[in-house]
């Protein structure tokens, strides 16, 4: 509250209603009969500290000295008047800042923390969200999808970046390589051991020190013993993989919220522009384009039209590996020695 706009703050709670007269800009109208209008442009999203104080020099030319961020990263500034619109846009197209997402078009892509911060990723997230960005720039630009797409990827099969109309995430495709020299030395053995959803970890004595085993024939190359124990080495820069996707969603809007599922895998995890999983995501962005009536969600329009459908369209190779759902997973989960439904 401290930070918010001051006409934001005199007006909480009292919106009568609002209107979107142009890509990246709302118009909300207060029962005292301000108006607040909101410009909103796409930033890089992981922000270094040049590009912070860029932004908030042009909040504090134009726009009262306030902005915010949304929770995909764009942001937001709110000024009180028609005419200082379009001064905004002009500084912030001129800067670099694309100015758009708030209709129903591509909007910022939501990632997990990738190399900059986490410790145990497989690939870096937010490049390959610049690099699709770059490719759906126009999309984020013109308001011209169906419904709004969420974009988001995760670089481990954690996946902590959620659920997307589509995703973008690692897939490994080998166990972990132990080093046994250090594993005695790092690794807490039966943590490692619980933590392994289909119980392919055993402790076991190697070359005289204690180490860890790996039954291969039932590990499903999750990643999820990597974190505890780093010398379960599962990160390869030809095995690790990138998978895609699709339907997944968060919110209850329309339709119940949903699990996406996996359309593509065994993408090359190919740095530092990622142009298969680019060619592949603006192929369902174009199906999804011109075949979605407006406003379905890219989970709806699959659903509506089928999966068999999907393929067609898109013309992406499918396998038994494919659409796979909770409660088709159910009989490889119970599996595991920990889960029980
Ligand atoms: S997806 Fe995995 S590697 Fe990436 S930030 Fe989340 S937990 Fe870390
Ligand atoms: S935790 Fe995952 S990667 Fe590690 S052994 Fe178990 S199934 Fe394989």
């Amino acid at each position: 509250m401290p930070f918010m706009h001051p006409l934001l703050r005199k007006n909480y709670g009292t919106w009568r209603w609002h209107e979107r007269p142009r890509p990246g800009v709302l118009r909300h109208v207060a029962a005292s009969g301000d108006e607040v209008w909101t410009v909103k442009a796409g930033t890089q999203r992981q922000l270094d500290v040049y590009t912070v104080r860029a932004l908030c020099a042009i909040a504090t030319d134009l726009a009262d000295g306030h902005l915010r961020f949304t929770t995909r990263s764009n942001v937001e500034f709110m000024v009180g008047a028609a005419e200082r619109v379009d001064p905004l846009i002009a500084r912030l197209e001129a800067e670099g800042f694309p100015v758009g997402g708030t209709g129903n078009s591509v909007s910022m892509i939501s990632h997990t923390q990738g190399w900059l911060h986490c410790d145990i990723p497989g690939t870096d997230a937010s490049g390959v969200v610049k690099a699709l960005m770059d490719a759906v720039h126009h999309e984020f630009t013109h308001e011209e999808m169906p419904n709004k797409v969420k974009i988001t990827t995760s670089c481990c099969q954690i996946n902590c970046g959620g659920q997307g109309d589509i995703a973008i995430n690692i897939q490994h495709t080998k166990p972990p390589k132990i080093n046994h020299d250090l594993v005695a030395g790092v690794c807490e053995r039966p943590a490692v051991v619980a933590r392994c959803p289909v119980a392919a970890i055993r402790p076991a004595m190697v070359n005289g020190k204690p180490s860890l085993e790996v039954d291969e024939a039932k590990c499903v190359c999750c990643g999820a013993c990597y974190p505890p124990c780093p010398p379960m080495q599962i990160n390869d820069p030809v095995h690790s993989k990138l998978a895609i996707w699709v339907g997944g969603k968060h919110s209850s809007t329309r339709s119940k919220p949903t699990f996406h599922k996996l359309v593509a895998a065994g993408i090359p995890n190919n740095p530092p522009r990622w142009p298969e999983a680019t060619e592949i995501v603006l192929t369902i962005l174009d199906a999804y384009k011109s075949g979605a009536k407006p406003w379905e969600r890219v989970g709806e329009w699959v659903e509506r039209i089928g999966w068999a459908r999907f393929f067609e369209e898109t013309g992406l190779p499918f396998t038994k590996y494919h659409v796979d759902n909770w409660r088709g997973s159910r009989g490889s989960l119970n599996s595991s020695a920990h889960l029980h439904f």
